[in-house]
Parts: structure tokens; sequence; C-alpha cells
């Protein structure tokens, strides 16, 4: 595999996948830049370098071409006043409205050394999804260098992410920075962790978590289970849960991840109180009782004030952490409580020197609401990639770089 930073891409035309894919509001305003801000530092080195940049990346998911709401024509002001702050030089960024097509030819083909082209969104093509071979040939046409830096999309095996590098030598292909810097960070977790390893899993289901757990039963010390599927933990083991949130189609995958847990000598923590509330609602009136023991009516949304403790200590002995879903309901003030002292459990250790990596939506949101991003070893950008990730899985997007080495 070719490595980014000791590439010299003077004169090269470099065509990168990015994941620009960022909320906009009614009038076409990004409301979070994050994505465009995390591929800033790939861009930049590329033009310091004296290369031209050809960036290309999807919106939202339009259904039937060419769309005025899902056009990328309205992050051209933002990415221009990013690259160009603290620049040495003013960096032009020109737009073409297809990604395809002559237009984008010939302004690929005019760019010059530090000039910046943003084409047209990919999905306006349904053969981008379709990973379409013909298209990807059509694109690879644009540049001399192929980067994939869209971490968010690596999970998926479409013409722009995966395809597309088959039209690319071995040495003309290769991960951007913030890419690296997350295959790093989830490689450290899964193949290179110092134990004690603790995986802090939460969040709403168990069901969407089942393979997750298994793959880090493989690779845990300790797998600490909070927010709505401790419940259903709870119950396969006789607890009585009230109304929490609970699947009965999935008792008995809790009991056989349990069985399979003691089996490796991998140690489950489940949250020995709650925070409970007689209704899901902000204004509940709340409550604390045993996790396993809840009253009829009343419902577990946080985790208690021993779980806390007892989460907190085994954070605190770990040497790597991974977190993965909120441990209550902390779109709630009242019960937010659990997943805030949890993101400061991560922080300390990680002060200690623990290597900590937060990935997937909500643990990523809670962390950032509550102050501790910069004080995690490394929050990942990619919510669906990075579950894959944890999963075990080979992502389409990284495999067709990595395997052509
Ligand atoms: P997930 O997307 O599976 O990570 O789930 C995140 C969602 O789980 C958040 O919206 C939380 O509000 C929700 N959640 C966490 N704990 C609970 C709980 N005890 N009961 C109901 N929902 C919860």
């Amino acid at each position: 595999m070719s490595q980014f930073s000791q590439h010299n891409f003077k004169d090269e035309k470099v065509l990168i996948r990015v994941d620009f894919n960022v909320p906009l509001n009614d009038k076409y305003e990004i409301t979070d830049d994050t994505r465009i801000r995390a591929a800033i530092p790939t861009i930049k080195k590329i033009l310091g370098d004296g290369g031209s940049v050809i960036l290309m990346s999807h919106l939202g998911r339009p259904k039937d071409g060419p769309t005025e709401k899902y056009s990328l024509k309205h992050l051209v002001p933002h990415l221009q006043k990013l690259l160009n702050e603290g620049a040495k030089t003013n960096v032009p960024v020109f737009f073409a409205n297809d990604c395809i097509g002559e237009q984008a030819y010939m302004t690929a083909d005019m760019l010059r050394p530090g000039e910046v082209l943003l084409l047209e969104n990919l999905r306006f093509y349904k053969e981008e999804e379709k990973g379409d071979k013909a298209f990807a040939q059509k694109l690879a046409k644009l540049g001399d260098v192929y980067i994939n830096d869209a971490f968010g999309t690596a999970h998926r095996a479409h013409a722009s992410t995966a395809v597309i590098a088959e039209f690319f030598p071995k040495d003309k292909k290769m991960f951007g920075l913030l890419m690296e810097s997350e295959v790093s960070s989830a490689e450290k977790v899964l193949h290179q962790s110092q134990k004690p390893f603790v995986a802090i899993i939460g969040g709403a289901k168990v069901s969407d978590k089942i393979l997750i757990i298994e793959n880090l039963l493989e690779r845990a010390t300790d797998i600490i289970i909070g927010g709505g599927m401790a419940y259903t933990f709870m119950k396969a083991q006789g607890g009585k849960i009230g109304n929490s949130l609970c699947e009965d189609d999935r008792l008995d995958t809790a009991r056989d991840l349990i069985k399979k847990a003691d089996a490796k000598g991998v140690c489950i923590h489940l949250p020995s109180d709650s925070i409970i509330a007689d209704k899901f609602d902000a204004n509940a009136n709340d409550s604390t009782a045993p996790s396993n023991n809840i009253p009829d009516g009343w419902m577990g949304l946080d985790i208690g004030e021993n779980a806390v403790e007892q989460f907190t200590n085994v954070i605190h002995n770990s040497k790597t952490i991974l977190w993965n879903g909120p441990m209550g309901v902390f779109e709630m003030i009242k019960f937010q409580r659990g997943t805030k002292a949890i993101a400061k459990a991560v922080a300390e250790a990680t002060q200690k020197g623990a290597f900590s990596l937060v990935g997937g939506g909500d643990s990523v949101a809670a962390v950032n609401q509550f102050g501790y991003a910069d004080k995690v070893s490394y929050v990942s950008t990619g919510g669906g990639a990075m579950l894959e990730y944890f999963e075990g899985k080979e992502l389409p997007g990284i495999a067709a770089i990595k395997n052509a080495q």
C-alpha cells in the first residue's frame, strides 16, 4: 500500500472520494461541517505538494437524478472558506455540474497545481450505488491518482468507493489522512489491543449489537452492557424489568451470549441499578431501583449511581476502551447522568494512558454534547462503517485499496 504522507503529489491530478454528506437547512446552509473539515488536511497536503484536487462525494439520497436540494454546489463557498483559512495563496474551488461528461473532463484537464474542482453529486447517477463498472471507469478518467478519504461510506461497495480502485495502478491508489487514522484507530482496538480491554456497548436494541458483541467476545476482557439493551439481558437471567425496553425474541440470544462469555472468560457487566421512570417522558416521575427488580409500570431509562461506580471501576482499570452506544436516554436531561459519567470515566482512563475509541452515532453525539470529544483518543466520523468494522467485517472501501498491495 502506498503511504499518503510519503507520496509527493507534485503536478498530479488527484481524485479524492470524500464524504461531504453534510446536513443542510432550508436555505441550503450547512448546519454541521464536521465531515468537510475532516477532509481538509488531506486536500491541503496535496495542494501543498503542488498537485491539484478533484473532489467527489454523495449528498443525501436523491431518488430521481439531479435535484436542487441535493446539489453539491451549495457547499462551494464554505469549502473555499475552509481551504483558504491559513493558506498563503488563494485556493480557487471550481464546480462541475456533472460528475462525468465533457464539462467535468475539461475542467479537470485545465486544473492547475493548487486548484480544486468539486464534482456534482455522484448519486445523481443510479450507477454509483449499484457499483457499476463502466461508471467507475468514467470517474477514474478524471485523475492520475485515486484517494479514498470517505470512511463514512467505506462499508459500501459503490462505484466511487470501491470499484473505481481497479482502474488505478498499485502505487496510484491510497487512503487519505482521515481514512488512515480511522483504520489505524480501529486496528489498535480490534487487533493490537492492550489488555485489559473493555468494550462499552449501549443503545436501544440487542438485535443491532449482537454481531458486535460476538466479535468482541473474541477480543475483549470485559464487556459493559448499558442502555435499553441491558434489560433484555436482565430478563434473560430471570430479572423483573417492568415496562423497560425488551426484545422478547432475543432472550435466547442474550442467554447464549452470556454463556459464550463465560466459556471464554470474558466478564459481562450489567448495571446493578437503574434510574427508573413512570413513563417515557422528559418530565416523568423518577426513582432508583435494582435493574433486576423494577416495579410494574416503571421502566429503566438510565443506569443508576451504583452502576456508574461499578462501570467506572472497570473503565479506570482498562488499557483499551471501545465505546458504542449511550447508557440511557441521554436526549432527556433527567436520564443523561449515566452516559455523562461514563464519558467522564473514559476521559479519565485516557488521561492515565488508556487508548479510547468512541464510534457509532449516539455515543459520538454524547461525547460531543458533554464536551469530552477532545479528551478521548479518537472519535470516529463513520457511524455505519465503524459498526461494521467492529462486527469484524471487511469493508469494501478498505479492501479495494488494501488488498491491492
Ligand atoms: P442505538 O442507536 O441503538 O445506539 O440507540 C441509541 C438510542 O437508545 C438513544 O436514542 C437512546 O435514547 C436510546 N436508549 C438508551 N437507553 C435507553 C433505555 N434505557 N430505554 C430506551 N431507550 C434507550
